[in-house]
């Protein structure tokens, strides 16, 4: 069996409204699905991370940079393939684009080893540990009003996201710890005593400000505080877990098992959140939830993109071992983002239907049971929706 070609397809469109989080505000969605094809007809499909202009520049890493390393070889000799495009890249960066880029050919190179076992992903790795994942719905996005409007929408907001059935629900920070602060209130105002919250702050703080938000937090029982400093803060993390009881979790902006070796043995995550689309892909995430679990760090992916992305999340949310072991073991969750997304309801041939799954079974969802990821994304859309640059 052989590769006979490897193809970017990054979508577009405009949303309806502009939403933010601390770092920007984004008026268009964008999605990066892979494509491998190959000389007996079977095409695997994977994702990259990216938004906007970051997703051209990656498609250009996986169709110039990466595809002649492996055109005309086997798909099936996956971790070989990887570790080849890995060490060719490795002089010209061993964490963002490159990973990414390569992340999507990786989870294409998964579906593809599926579809010829005629097994689910999480077959392949090992089996499943759960038959259904519990869902979280996150929203209450920053937008160009008043403090006073953002608390009034999302104590709305949280209400309606458990109403929906959700198991939990997050919110953005980003206004400044003062407003922050006001804004957590709400959410907890809205969502009521018991119901499990989170709050993500996309790496906005000085250690500083994130202790004084954090205080806030755990006096209102926040079940996780997101990304408060910047990533390559390994020690603000660090002194940030040791000094709060709220879960710090973070990991997403982190690639590879190099990384990943450096913010653990740190001890700075309470939490783990790794990004399959952009660490490495399902190869290296294996790796880097052998490395969590070895330091007894339990993981809740990150999970954003099209329904490629969900599909993989939720195989491999399935294999996830249970960390610790025990009767009622500790349950990672699928995160799953309610605003505005037809990459992810109407990409597929046959819908995910989440937010239905959700409303119809309190609070889970299925894991595909069909070969490798399970699904397969309908080629009318991707046309349609082409970004032709
Ligand atoms: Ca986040």
């Amino acid at each position: 069996m052989k590769i006979t070609s490897v193809k970017s397809h990054v979508l577009q469109y405009e949303l309806p409204e502009e939403l933010g989080y601390s770092q920007q505000y984004y008026a268009r969605r964008t999605a990066h699905i892979v494509e491998v094809s190959t000389d007996e007809g079977i095409t695997g499909w994977g994702e990259c991370f990216g938004p906007g202009a970051i997703a051209v520049a990656n498609a250009a890493i996986v169709e110039k940079v990466i595809a002649p390393m492996i055109l005309g070889a086997d798909p099936l000799d996956r971790d070989v393939l990887w570790h080849r495009v890995y060490n060719l890249t490795r002089d010209h960066g061993q964490k963002g684009m490159p990973l990414q880029a390569l992340s999507g050919v990786d989870i294409a190179l998964w579906d593809i080893a599926g579809k010829v076992a005629g097994l689910p992903l999480h077959k392949l790795i090992g089996g499943a540990h759960r038959t259904r994942v519990p869902a979280y719905g996150y929203g209450m996005m920053l937008k160009r009003e008043s403090v006073a409007d953002h608390v009034a929408r999302f104590a709305d907001e949280a209400a309606a996201i458990r109403d929906m059935g959700f198991v939990a629900t997050k919110m953005k920070l980003g206004l400044g710890p003062r407003d922050d602060i006001k804004l957590a209130r709400a959410v907890r105002d809205g969502a009521g005593d018991g119901f499990r919250i989170m709050a993500d702050a996309n790496h906005c703080y000085t250690t500083a400000d994130a202790f004084h938000v954090g205080r806030a937090l755990d006096e209102m029982e926040f079940y996780w505080f997101e990304e408060p400093v910047a990533p390559e803060d390994l020690d603000g993390y660090r002194e940030l877990r040791a000094g709060l009881r709220v879960n710090i979790s973070g990991g997403e902006a982190e690639f590879n098992r190099w990384g990943w070796r450096a913010i653990l043995e740190n001890r700075g995550l309470d939490i783990a959140q790794p990004e399959v689309c952009a660490l490495g892909g399902v190869s290296e995430y294996l790796r880097v939830l052998a490395l969590c679990h070895a330091h007894f760090t339990p993981v809740v992916n990150h999970v954003w993109g099209s329904a490629v992305a969900v599909a993989v999340n939720l195989q491999l949310l399935a294999a996830m071992p249970p960390l610790p072991g025990g009767l009622n073991p500790w349950e990672p969750m699928l995160e799953f983002d309610t605003t505005d997304n037809r990459f992810r309801d109407e990409l597929l041939a046959e819908p995910l239907d989440i937010q239905g799954q959700v409303k119809a079974s309190g609070g889970t969802v299925a894991v595909p049971d069909g070969p490798g990821l399970g699904v397969e994304p309908d080629r009318a859309f991707l046309a349609h929706y082409a970004w032709n640059t």
